[in-house]
């Protein structure tokens, strides 16, 4: 996680994720994850603007996550896009100050809503790049090969650049934007009614299925060895065992590993919440009880790493 912007003293974080490839060169897939309505400081959904967005980086890099690519992914949230773009602005200048090739990015921005009968989709692209443009006539292929219900509209020359493909843009890197209809719009947009409930889930995945398709395509699947699996080589050396899910007090740690391990229990929204004292490696499995008292109920997941291993186990605190 890196800062990337800042207002006054207020310090706001994109939240950049990378799966090596073969090589460095960069294919990105990008949504704002900052909300925002007409009216000040009350509650802010967000559910299609851009929750949906969110979910397909966070879908798209769980899947992709499990394989092996040629080049680089990078999967990238970013912050204070309603205040004008600034997660995208910061990332991207920092990005080509730090020499990244980037190859192409995806923003996925609103991808959830649908009213009527006809799955409609936009796919903006920079009218003054034929890279841009030859990623859109990609998309809209890509729909066809994997036969998604999906009916494209390719815009160019008048395309949004209301959103963070637009520094993407600026610095002619190629960048498309996917969004719902914009003839069918969401009436809730930048409302506290943008909620889950008004969302067309089954057209959601539909988009979520394309991005997914492009950024395989984009980055190219490799059968061989990757990073992934040199890092999964040995992977019995460390294991992991609760004896329960459900923890009361203290939780029952089955550990075998030849390293030094030192647990570290997070909570649901993955902050480190306890560092447990180090655990001695040995050859057989140790059983060790963790007092968890002072925590408050909950979903947890404990972890160790070692080497090039790393385990964890949920388990759900209640009293
Ligand atoms: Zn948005």
């Amino acid at each position: 996680i890196n800062a990337q912007s800042s207002i006054g003293s207020d310090t706001m974080y994109n939240v950049v994720a990378t799966l090596p490839g073969k090589d460095s060169l960069q294919v990105i897939l990008c949504a704002h994850y900052d909300a925002i309505t007409s009216t000040m400081w009350t509650y802010t959904p967000g559910a299609d603007d851009n929750a949906s967005g969110v979910m397909g980086v966070l879908e798209a890099a769980r899947i992709m996550g499990t394989h092996n690519w040629q080049h680089t992914l990078r999967f990238v949230l970013f912050s204070g896009e309603e205040l004008g773009l600034w997660g995208s602005e910061a990332y991207v200048k920092d990005a080509v100050e730090a020499g990244d090739s980037m190859i192409a990015a995806l923003n996925m921005d609103m991808i959830a809503y649908n009213s009527d009968v006809l799955p409609h989709m936009d796919i903006h692209c920079n009218p003054s790049d034929a890279a841009s443009q030859d990623m859109g006539q990609m998309l809209i292929e890509l729909i066809d090969i994997y036969e998604l219900d999906i009916v494209p509209d390719q815009h160019i020359f008048d395309a949004t650049d209301r959103s963070d493909h637009y520094w993407f843009w600026q610095y002619d890197i190629p960048a498309a934007l996917l969004i719902e209809d914009f003839d069918d719009f969401n009436p809730f947009f930048h409302t506290t009614n943008d909620r889950l409930s008004k969302l067309d889930t089954a057209y959601m995945a539909e988009a979520v299925r394309l991005a997914l398709g492009w950024a395989a395509s984009e980055a190219g699947l490799v059968e061989e060895p990757g990073i992934r699996d040199q890092a999964l080589e040995q992977p019995e050396l460390v294991s992991l065992r609760l004896s329960s899910a459900v923890v009361h007090n203290h939780l029952w740690l089955e550990i075998s590993s030849p390293h030094s391990l030192t647990p570290v229990i997070y909570d649901a929204s993955g902050q480190r919440v306890k560092t447990l004292e180090t655990i001695q490696g040995s050859s057989g499995s140790v059983r060790i009880p963790i007092e968890v008292s002072d925590l408050p109920r909950g979903v947890y997941w404990i972890t160790v790493s070692a080497k090039d291993s790393f385990v964890s186990e949920r388990f759900v605190l209640v009293r």
